[in-house]
């Protein structure tokens, strides 16, 4: 039986992504503890950071050249890429390509696979995949059975990128994709593609979440210049979102973006669970709420119990006493 973790990239210009790393750190750390080796497999068009991989723990990039854009072209050849090694793992991009391809492949080739999964662990014998369920009220614990391969969707943010100490040497196969030949419909026509530049870091060292308990503009205005002098990012609940405090790129949680701050200061949030599985990688959360029961006390390391504008404004003293 294969033991091999494929880990698929979901651009086909950039390979430079933190979220990829992050996905390939993961697939490594599983890797030695189940005795498997780490393939990053790369579809496009890639210049030399390619190579960036193995300073997270790949042991060989498998790479597709292609210049197209197609989703289905991308499927195609994720099809004859997996029918031809049979890996042990897939780890997919939660984004709308990797969404759609793990969907596909999973029929085809009669894989498990666990959608937005939020951590993978090794029992000894299996790999285990956490999802949120329930409406994020239960995490769930999925082991695959009966397959030869199992994939999972893992969405940006949920995995840290760690550079290893010895990165392996640098193994480039080339697949030739000549005859990739599934039948999909072409249902998605792609004009074209082209590199975003991404406005939200999910792994930002500190991060400010506001909700509507923090949502008066002279709090919103302190948090932000609080966040500036810290280089923090400012997310929000789904409440603030729909309230057009803030842009739905910047909600967290189940319906938004995971993050992995080493410190996540929580102002004025209830702490619904839907929210929460979005900072389950936090290292530390500060939360602040004048509800001494608010399920986000739940969750915090550090519970302070008081007016989030008085709070705001404190932070924000000491900051100007520390510029003095
Ligand atoms: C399918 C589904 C998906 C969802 N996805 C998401 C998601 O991705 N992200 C998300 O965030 N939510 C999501 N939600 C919504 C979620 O259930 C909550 O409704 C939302 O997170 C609440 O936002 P909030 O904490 O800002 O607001 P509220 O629930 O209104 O809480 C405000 C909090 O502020 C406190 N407060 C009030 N005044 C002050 C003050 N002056 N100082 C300090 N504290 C104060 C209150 O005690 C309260 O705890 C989803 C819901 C569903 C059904």
């Amino acid at each position: 039986m294969s033991r091999e973790i494929m880990v698929v990239n979901d651009s086909f210009t950039n390979c430079s992504d933190a979220n990829f790393y992050g996905r390939i750190s993961k697939a490594s750390e599983l890797s030695e503890e189940s005795n498997c080796t780490v393939t990053a497999v790369c579809i496009g068009n890639f210049n030399d950071e390619l190579k960036n991989v193995f300073e997270y723990g790949a042991d060989k990039v498998l790479l597709c050249k292609y210049d197209g854009c197609s989703h289905t072209d991308f499927c195609r050849i994720a099809d004859k890429i997996i029918a031809e090694s049979r890996p042990k793992m897939i780890i997919f991009p939660g984004s709308e390509l990797g969404r759609r391809c793990a969907a596909s492949m999973s029929v085809k080739h009669e894989m498990g696979l666990t959608a937005e999964c939020i951590d993978i662990e090794w029992n000894g014998e299996a790999f285990i995949y956490k999802r949120a369920a329930i409406n994020s009220s239960a995490i769930v614990q999925i082991k695959c059975v009966n397959c030869e391969t199992e994939s999972c969707t893992v969405k940006d943010g949920v995995f840290l990128p760690n550079k290893v100490d010895t990165p392996k040497a640098e193994n480039i196969e080339l697949f030739d994709s000549s005859g990739a030949d599934l039948e999909l419909t072409d249902d998605i026509e792609v004009i074209s593609c082209e590199k975003k530049e991404k406005s939200v870091s999910t792994f930002s060292k500190i991060a400010f979440g506001f909700g509507r308990g923090a949502s008066d503009k002279e709090t919103l205005d302190t948090i932000y210049e609080n966040a500036a002098f810290f280089d923090a990012q400012v997310f929000g609940t789904r409440a603030v979102v729909e309230d057009e405090l803030i842009d739905k790129e910047h909600q967290v949680g189940q319906s938004g973006i995971s993050i992995s701050p080493d410190v996540y200061v929580a102002l004025g949030i209830s702490g619904a669970c839907q929210h929460v599985v979005g900072i389950k990688n936090a290292k530390k959360v500060i939360a602040v709420n004048q509800d001494e029961n608010a399920p986000i006390f739940d969750y915090a390391d550090y519970a302070v119990v008081g007016d989030a504008k008085e709070i705001t404004k404190e932070i924000k003293k000491i900051i100007e006493y520390q510029k003095q």
